[in-house]
């Protein structure tokens, strides 16, 4: 965090210690691919390019066809030739700003289509990562890697590789018309370029360095004010009266800070003060040489116009020199851009359609678990040899105490997760050789968290099938009963849930989302049902949701309610991963074992 303490100083061209230590190793394999980025537009490419070199070119020529002016018009007195060379020269200029005009129009054509298709790539790769992969990474990242890495990119395509171009184009017509007009002042202009340039650099780094130290400074100042002047601070430095000391503390890292901003500020004059000696000892040189060379040794070959051209082209010189020098930078920078999306394009599908994937003609809704055992991390198994069957129509309920594994086996039905021992099967076929789509499409699944995005209620119910008639909607929330509520909101189903449906109550969202389910007519459902507790009302108006479709449908069930326990063909009592009691509810109380127990310290309750 940056506060009012006067810190100055931007990257410039040297790394951070972070982008030090990320700096990826150049390899051809990474340019490669970075180039293959370039490949379908290569005419685009090969048009930016050229007007890249013809527009740098051009822009050098107004300067080269001084000299003409000066010779051919000035010294001569010829205003003919002197208003033609005007003329030309500013025809020149225009053309110059007009091809560099297609030339930006190409660039930004190119890199904007570029960067459109990362996006898309990425997304569609992002869609295809696990539930794995979101539940572990930091969503900030994979939004970052989304927006300004890839628009990082773009920035590149149209800055970074275009100056460097550029420079590199203005630089070479300036040699070559230098040493072609005078080898030896064009050697002694340019010997003069490094006096500058490496004082630049050093001064350049000092103050980079001095930026360092003040950002850790200020970073350390904003610590001692968030600490010390919160609500809270401010209270354990009265009661401890500890005043004195922290003012002591605050203002020795004050005075730091200021000793460091005036160091700073005295760099950057010290560094004005060379570059002014600098700068005019290369044309000095060159206008001494060039009069001993014409005045002493009447040279012919050389002439005003010839010297003032050199002069010219030098002071053209020091800004792409300089610019060409950070080129190791901005290539590390483009590169580690580059490099974190490659990273994310390069993690695997872990979980994959197989190529020769299954799609049925029918689906009747038989599960069968045979020994299944999972894992998150290899250290802790989660499911141990879990078995049991899911017939057509029936519906089995799974109980445990909490985190047992219940909602995890619900996580490797529509293969949210592979197993890692075992096999999963519906209708007979392993479910990893089912087409996904297909999988999926025929499990309804409601979670635990209701999951609703900010639109109407009957947007979010077309989620599930969005070419359901108002008919189908109605009915299908009367099921849920839902439907009454609904239809007493002022704009029915127009009505908008807000950010994951807070507008609504819990209850409600549960049977939105179970209406959901209903409209997608699934060929087995899954319920985890909610643990929150909710009035008896809704408690009660979801249990009338839930039992009709229990009673016709294949289903499983994460069961907490008694009453849904009941309904159940089968109740499988889960304990760590593993399968401790199997039956009905009758024979499960009998028992005295785990079910009882559940099922007088939580069930009885609900
Ligand atoms: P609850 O009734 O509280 O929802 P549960 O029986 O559904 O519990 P699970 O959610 O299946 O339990 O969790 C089983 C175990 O797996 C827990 O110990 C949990 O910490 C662990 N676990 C769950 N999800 C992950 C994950 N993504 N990565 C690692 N461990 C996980």
């Amino acid at each position: 965090m940056m506060g009012g303490n006067g810190f100055k100083g931007g990257r410039g061209g040297f790394l951070t210690e972070e982008e030090k230590q990320n700096s990826p190793k150049i390899t051809l394999r990474l340019l490669k691919r970075m180039f293959s980025y370039l490949v379908p537009y290569w005419k685009q490419l090969i048009v930016s390019v050229l007007a890249i070199i013809i527009s740098s070119v051009f822009g050098v020529f107004p300067t080269i066809l001084t000299g003409r002016i000066i010779d051919e018009g000035l010294l001569e007195q010829n205003l003919p030739v002197l208003i033609r060379l005007i003329g030309l020269s500013f025809g020149v200029l225009i053309l110059a700003n007009l091809i560099s005009v297609l030339e930006s129009y190409t660039n930004v054509w190119m890199a904007e289509n570029i960067t459109f298709d990362m996006r898309n790539k990425m997304y569609s790769h992002l869609q295809r990562m696990s539930h794995r992969f979101f539940t572990t990474s930091k969503q900030g990242d994979i939004i970052t890697r989304m927006t300004s890495d890839i628009g990082g990119v773009q920035s590149v395509l149209t800055g970074t590789w275009t100056s460097i171009l550029q420079n590199f184009a203005t630089l070479t017509v300036a040699l070559v018309t230098m040493y072609t007009k005078s080898p030896l002042l064009a050697t002694i202009g340019i010997v003069v370029v490094p006096l500058f340039i490496l004082p630049t650099k050093r001064v350049g780094k000092r103050r980079w360095e001095i930026t360092l130290e003040s950002r850790k400074h200020n970073d350390d100042i904003n610590q001692i004010l968030n600490e010390t002047l919160s609500l809270s601070g401010q209270l354990l430095s009265k009661l401890f009266v500890t005043e004195n000391y922290e003012f002591d503390r605050y203002q020795e890292a004050n005075k730091q800070m200021i000793r460091l901003n005036i160091k700073e500020s005295m760099a950057g004059k010290w560094f004005r003060v060379v570059i002014n000696v600098f700068t005019n000892i290369g044309p000095m040189l060159i206008y001494l040489v060039g009069g001993i060379l014409i005045i002493e040794y009447g040279n012919t070959d050389l002439t005003i116009g010839d010297i003032t051209v050199m002069v010219a082209l030098l002071g053209r010189m020091y800004g792409p020199v300089n610019s060409l020098l950070n080129i190791q930078v901005d290539m590390i920078r483009s590169m580690a851009l580059f490099d974190r999306i490659f990273e994310y394009f390069d993690l695997p599908v872990e979980i994959d359609n197989d190529p020769q994937a299954l799609r049925p003609e029918s689906f009747a809704g038989e599960l069968a678990f045979e020994e299944v055992s999972f894992h998150y991390d290899p250290d802790q198994p989660i499911l141990n040899n879990v078995s049991f069957e899911l017939k057509p129509g029936s519906s089995v309920a799974i109980v445990g105490p909490s985190g047992a594994g219940k909602s995890t086996i619900i996580n490797l039905i529509p293969r949210l997760y592979d197993v890692t021992g075992g096999r999963i099967l519906l209708d007979g076929v392993d479910i990893r050789k089912l087409d996904l789509a297909f999988l999926r499409q025929h499990i309804g699944v409601v979670t635990q968290d209701t999951y609703l995005f900010n639109g109407t209620i009957r947007e979010n119910l077309l989620y599930a099938k969005p070419d359901a008639t108002q008919a189908e909607i109605e009915q299908a929330c009367s099921e849920a009963n839902i439907h009454a509520f609904i239809s007493g909101l002022p704009k029915g189903y127009d009505t908008v849930v807000g950010n994951r449906g807070m507008k609504l109550s819990g209850g409600e969202k549960q049977r939105l989302s179970i209406a959901r389910i209903i409209l997608r007519k699934p060929g087995l459902i899954i319920f985890d049902e909610a643990t929150s507790s909710l009035d008896s009302i809704s408690e009660h108006a979801i249990q009338e949701a839930i039992e009709p479709i229990l009673a016709k449908s294949t289903s499983l069930i994460i069961a907490h309610r008694l009453s849904t326990i009941l309904s159940a063909d089968e109740i499988l009592v889960l304990e760590k991963g593993k399968i401790v009691e199997r039956g009905d509810h009758e024979t499960l109380v009998k028992k005295g074992g785990i079910y009882t127990m559940l099922y007088n310290t939580q069930m009885k309750q609900t």
